[in-house]
């Protein structure tokens, strides 16, 4: 709070009304990494939350944690793991459903991309109702893993207040605009 970086990354992110359907506020995060200075301040406030929390797993979910999460890995010294979509992994993978406001969708993680107790943060680019996250969650957990926190550049105020998400900590950056 109070940290110029902050509203620096909140006025790079650029609204959409209405994409990719009628009613959506899409926040539109390319603007943000385009922006050398602001995409910089990003990954060093999370690299300077997560560097001395012993966690060796950054699982990042596509698509766009994937602009977040490996920089963040690389920054304090863990690895990255990407949660994909159905059929992308060619590995053996386990899988989680979660809601969408129209239907299901799917992550997936390949079997054994964690060892058993790994402390593991989970990235995207934003959280609105949580569903993907705790897919992310169950995901990791089944594997073994330990989900230390989620963290997002964007969260929704209700969510951020809980900052909770299958009792599992959420961080975020900034609102929607
Ligand atoms: P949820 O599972 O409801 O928390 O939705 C979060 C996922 O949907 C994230 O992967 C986001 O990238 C995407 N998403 C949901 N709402 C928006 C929005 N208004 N703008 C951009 N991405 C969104």
């Amino acid at each position: 709070k109070g940290d110029p970086r902050l509203k620096a990354i909140s006025d790079a992110i650029t609204v959409v009304p209405h994409f990719p359907k009628p009613g959506i506020m899409f926040q539109d995060i390319t603007t943000l990494v385009s922006n050398h200075k602001v995409f910089k301040h990003t990954v060093e406030i999370f690299v300077d939350r997560y560097r001395d929390m012993d966690i060796s797993v950054v699982a990042g979910v596509e698509a766009r944690g994937f602009m977040f999460a490996p920089s963040i890995a690389l920054g304090i010294g863990a690895k990255f793991i990407p949660l994909r979509k159905p059929g992308k992994l060619p590995g053996e993978v386990i899988s989680e459903a979660y809601e969408l406001e129209y239907g299901k969708d799917r992550l997936e993680m390949h079997v054994g991309a964690v060892k058993p107790g790994e402390r593991a943060l989970v990235i995207d680019d934003l959280v609105a109702t949580g569903g993907t996250l705790s897919a992310a969650i169950r995901l990791l957990e089944r594997n073994g893993a330990e989900v230390v926190e989620c963290a997002c550049v964007i969260g929704l105020p209700e969510l951020k207040e809980r900052r909770l998400l299958n009792g599992k900590p959420l961080y975020v950056l900034v609102e929607p605009r």
